[in-house]
């Protein structure tokens, strides 16, 4: 069962989960986050069913648990934007604490119930983020044992809910196991985050919005590297522990735009735009804009043996063209959306 299988991790999860024969059940809202076209390739597959409802629903969870029985959970579903977080955090705390804690009440009282073999194995892999650890200096890397310290009010309501998934394993038993990713990029990504927003731009010769002085760090993790490790989690993670997942991809954001606007300068050559590294343009900062974000990914390397398959320019390229060849996927959304900035309530400027 995977809650969130309509957004762009989650869409992912799904199509990996059917192709490795499972059977799997998405529970998602289908919220504005959510494109039904990126799970167009197992839709109609015997194996993947979906069900439209809020994980914070317990009788409509109940009855998913009671019907479809799963193995596992991976649950995903959660409002994910920072800057939609500093405009309003009432959804935030709505799904992320609230909805993870009905989640984690209906898996409980499923759990209970089953026969002693089937109690073993079940899993609640509860997925999060690396921004529940708050910010670094320019040296350092955030290990399984740093201290929360969430800064956005979507890093807060990640903490708050990793908490609650760690307290059902230490109370009550629930085989819990969290993960704490860093940025994920890829293809399916909704377009309000850095890097499809940033090709979407460029290729329109609209210009790139970069926050502050470009100079903010983030790990970055293809997005197909973050389902294998769920994947390698789920079935050889020890219960009750958590797992970091970085790409070991450390770029400042003024890198990032720029290798976006060489590779589509390269893939996508526009006369009338010439280099598209003119479009950069340094906006306001985000306020509370954490300045560095890396990840120590030895524990998921070392004992479980993961490795990325991608690194950041493999991973880049890739991701931009398959922007670049599935317009169709994206241009309804981009219609719907302005270009309206989010995320500067409480900023001083
Ligand atoms: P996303 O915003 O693309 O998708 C979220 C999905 O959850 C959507 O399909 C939405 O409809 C669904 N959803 C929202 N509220 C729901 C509710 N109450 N009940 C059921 N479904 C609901 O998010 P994403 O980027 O795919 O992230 C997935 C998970 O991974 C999140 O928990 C996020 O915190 C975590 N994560 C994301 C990143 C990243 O870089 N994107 C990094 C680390 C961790």
């Amino acid at each position: 069962m995977v809650t969130g299988g309509a957004g762009f991790i989650g869409s992912a999860v799904c199509r990996r989960s059917v192709e490795a024969g499972w059977h799997v059940l998405n529970v998602d809202k289908l919220t504005y986050a959510a494109n039904l076209s990126s799970l167009a390739s197992v839709a109609r597959h015997e194996r993947y069913a979906l069900v439209e409802g809020d994980v914070g629903d317990r009788a409509l969870m109940d009855k998913v648990f009671a019907e479809f029985q799963p193995d596992a959970i991976l649950h995903l579903a959660a409002e994910s934007h920072v800057d939609r977080s500093i405009d309003g955090a009432a959804e935030f705390v709505r799904t992320n604490v609230v909805g993870s804690y009905v989640l984690l009440e209906a898996a409980l009282a499923y759990w209970s119930g089953l026969e002693p073999g089937r109690r073993e194995a079940f899993r609640f892999l509860h997925v999060s983020t690396d921004e529940v650890y708050g910010a670094l200096g320019d040296t350092g890397l955030f290990t399984e044992a740093t201290p929360y310290d969430p800064r956005s009010p979507y890093a807060a309501t990640k903490a708050a809910s990793d908490h609650l998934a760690s307290a059902w394993f230490h109370t009550y038993g629930l085989p819990v196991i969290i993960s704490n990713s860093s940025n994920n990029y890829g293809s399916y990504q909704f377009p309000e985050k850095l890097i499809p927003l940033a090709i979407l731009n460029a290729l329109k010769g609209k210009p790139v919005p970069v926050y502050g002085d470009g100079s903010h760090v983030r790990d970055w993790l293809y997005v197909d590297d973050h389902v294998s490790a769920l994947f390698s989690i789920l079935a050889q993670g020890r219960v009750g522990e958590t797992y970091n997942v970085g790409g070991a991809s450390e770029r400042r954001n003024i890198e990032v735009v720029g290798a976006i606007c060489d590779l589509l300068d390269e893939l996508s050559p526009s006369v009338p735009i010439g280099a598209r590294s003119k479009l950069i343009q340094f906006v306001t900062d985000r306020p509370g804009h954490d300045r560095r974000y890396a990840v120590d990914s030895t524990k998921l390397t070392q004992v479980l043996g993961w490795r990325a398959q991608e690194n950041f320019e493999s991973g880049l390229r890739k991701t931009v063209q398959w922007y670049l060849a599935n317009e169709a996927w994206w241009a309804p959304i981009r219609q719907g959306t302005t270009d309206q900035r989010l995320g500067l309530r409480g900023s001083q400027s």
